[in-house]
């Protein structure tokens, strides 16, 4: 039934090692509850949070050696689940799948982007599937991302689907603009979705005393602010690259470029910050960083290999 009707949710998440070899998990439970954020949307089933967390605990137990020791890499982890009813008719499936593949990644380097403001075609409304991390909403993108590339961009800025004013966010992370000394992040309405980047990056700004803003950001004012020279930065946050600085950006027939950051931008001292936590070198006062230390009785005894 996922092949027909759509019902296929997933996470994204990372394992990573510390800078003693320990391997953590980084808000896990976030991750967890979007999950079943994303399953309520697409009528499936809740998965109790325990299974989700167990599970994890118990493959990466067992995987850790596969988390590269480098700084900075990590073991990728891809919960997702789908309906697996072999059945046609448009109804919630009754049977479900839950799984969760990892791969070892290397650490990333962002190369700045450049983002094309995209007016034609729109990832989500108010109202629809934009909030759930739902497979269909990347199938919807992968056309204008396509003709994006073609034109030499990196990737689109979604506008809102009613206007075409209000900014959204990129493919697979949501944004950030520093104008002034102001930190603006969309704020989230149904049709943007909900990162756990964003959040730690909105709690860490919090908790560093730099001014933020969660509200509606037009493309308009994105354009005038980098006409006039008060937009500083801009750049996209998600679990993949962390941040990502953007380069240009262009609307119509407008282009905008901005300054590779330098080690002092705000997007930088992020990045930073949320990659010391996860190494362990700077104090998680916020309580983010799970160990990893299995589920006793599920941990293979002799791990025989037939
Ligand atoms: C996963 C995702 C993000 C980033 O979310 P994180 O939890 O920070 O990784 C942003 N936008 C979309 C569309 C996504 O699917």
């Amino acid at each position: 039934m996922a092949l027909h009707y759509g019902q296929a949710i997933f996470e994204g998440m990372k394992a990573t090692k510390n800078i003693d070899g320990k391997p953590f998990l980084f808000r896990p439970e976030e991750h967890a509850k979007r999950l079943n954020r994303s399953a309520a949307r697409m009528c499936m089933p809740a998965l109790p949070e325990e299974i989700f967390l167990d599970a994890l605990q118990c493959l990466i137990d067992i995987d850790q050696d596969w988390i590269p020791d480098i700084q900075g890499s990590s073991l990728y982890l891809r919960p997702f689940m789908f309906a697996t009813d072999p059945f046609l008719g448009v109804r919630p499936a009754n049977e479900y799948t839950f799984m969760i593949i990892t791969s070892p990644v290397g650490p990333y380097y962002a190369h700045p982007v450049k983002l094309l403001a995209e007016t034609t075609y729109v990832r989500a409304v108010k109202g629809g599937t934009g909030e759930a991390k739902a497979a269909g909403n990347y199938a919807a993108s992968l056309l204008p991302a396509k003709l994006a590339q073609e034109k030499g961009f990196d990737q689109v800025m979604w506008l809102d689907g009613v206007h075409f004013e209000e900014i959204q966010e990129v493919g697979t992370m949501n944004l950030m603009f520093v104008i002034d000394n102001m930190v603006i992040t969309p704020k989230t309405d149904g049709a943007i979705l909900k990162g756990i980047t964003r959040d730690t990056i909105l709690q860490i700004l919090k908790y560093k005393n730099i001014p933020f803003e969660e509200r509606v950001i037009t493309i308009s004012e994105v354009m005038e602010a980098g006409a006039k020279g008060s937009l500083k930065e801009i750049f996209g946050v998600g679990t993949a690259a962390v941040v990502v600085p953007v380069k240009e950006l262009t609307y119509k027939t407008d282009t905008i470029k901005i300054e590779i950051p330098s080690e002092n931008a705000i997007g930088s001292i992020l990045k930073k910050e949320i990659e010391n936590l996860r190494a362990g070198v700077v104090e998680d006062q916020f309580g983010w960083l799970v160990p990893v230390i299995g589920i006793g009785a599920e941990k293979p005894v002799s791990a025989p290999m037939s």
